[in-house]
């Protein structure tokens, strides 16, 4: 049956200002980085992501990088959007990332104008749109130029090609520069993608978070559930078809008696606010205004209306705060 959205897609997920930009985000953004490439029916890849949209998630995250093979996630994304999204494209925030290595040519990799906007060109034909809404430089590199870095994005917006520009992974210092430059050429940061989650505190120790609030971008983080290890489900043993079965991201190794432990208290925690832990994770990264997103991913539908219900308990007190840090740090 050709696909109609639910009704009532904004009535329950929150939105929320990124930075100090006019745009407002869903406080839940679905990335297709595992499972959106060759590697998973279409069929359920298609329903996930149909669903994530009836929720009011309307910000889905690609990238050129995504697959297997590179390029295949933003396809798997671009059919959607032909089927069954191209009459929603006014409410769908895309966002792409390119800079990440998708082959072996110089100019398929890396911060290069070149590479840039010839990744920009391939991610629109893949997504099968004229404009993405987001358009990331994906990892600092620091042999090139961050002038001929971001000059790239902002001519991307120039030429209609996006809406808004972003950069991930950069560390403060390099995120501050780029936000100056950004700001000068009139197409200020939107947002920065990094990884934060009850297992990463890395934003709030170099100063990411800060840096943020003054230079007036948002903040988008993935990984919040730390690709799974924030979720019960390793407790006991890896089920079958769990990211940490097969994914070279998430090794086995990881799970381990220390991290058995610790998961395992927090999880009890969670039992304790009469929640699950994905949803105390999701919470937590989300307690911080300059957090505008949490960018999560899923396998199922069922794991998708799972995660969004975290955002109706009640905020987490000091004493709660205290805990997860006692328990998440160490
Ligand atoms: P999460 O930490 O949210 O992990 C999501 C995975 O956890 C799911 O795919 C699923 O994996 C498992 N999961 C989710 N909910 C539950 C649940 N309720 N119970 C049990 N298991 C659950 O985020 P990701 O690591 O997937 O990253 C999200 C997005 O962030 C990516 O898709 C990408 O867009 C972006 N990203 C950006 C990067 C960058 O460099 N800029 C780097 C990495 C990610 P499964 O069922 O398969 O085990």
């Amino acid at each position: 049956a050709p696909y109609s959205a639910a009704a009532d897609r904004y009535e329950t997920l929150p939105y929320r200002r990124s930075g100090a930009s006019g745009l407002d985000l869903p406080a839940f953004s679905f990335g297709l980085w595992q499972k959106f490439g060759a590697d998973y029916p279409f069929t359920t890849q298609r329903e996930i992501i149909l669903h994530a949209f009836d929720l009011g998630i309307s910000h889905f995250d690609n990238a050129d990088r995504y697959g297997p093979p590179h390029r295949a996630a933003q396809q798997t994304f671009g059919a959607v959007l032909a089927k069954d999204l191209t009459r929603y494209r006014d409410e769908l925030i895309l966002s792409t990332k390119a800079g990440n290595p998708i082959g072996a040519s110089p100019y398929l990799r890396g911060g290069s104008r070149k590479s840039i906007l010839t990744s920009l060109e391939h991610s629109l034909r893949d997504l099968r749109t004229d404009y993405v809404d987001i358009f990331y430089h994906h990892s600092p590199d620091l042999d090139v130029p961050l002038e001929e870095s971001v000059g790239a994005l902002v001519s991307a917006v120039q030429q209609g090609k996006a809406l808004y520009v972003g950069i991930s992974n950069y560390l403060p210092d390099r995120a501050h520069a780029a936000a100056e430059l950004l700001r000068a050429a009139g197409v200020p940061l939107l947002v920065h993608q990094t990884r934060y989650s009850i297992y990463d505190r890395r934003p709030e120790q170099n100063g990411l978070l800060d840096t943020a609030r003054r230079d007036g971008f948002g903040l988008i983080v993935y990984s919040p559930l730390a690709q799974g290890l924030l979720t019960a489900k390793y407790l006991e043993t890896i089920p079958r078809g769990a990211r940490a079965e097969n994914s070279t991201f998430l090794s086995p190794d990881m799970i381990d008696d220390t991290y058995r432990q610790r998961t395992a208290a927090l999880n009890k925690l969670a039992e304790s606010r009469g929640q699950s832990l994905a949803q105390l994770a999701l919470q937590w990264v989300l307690r911080r205004p300059e957090v505008t997103s949490a960018l999560i991913g899923a396998s199922s539908t069922a794991q998708l209306d799972h995660n969004i219900a975290a955002l109706r308990f009640s905020p987490l007190t000091d004493e709660e705060l205290s805990l997860v840090d006692e328990h998440g740090v160490h």
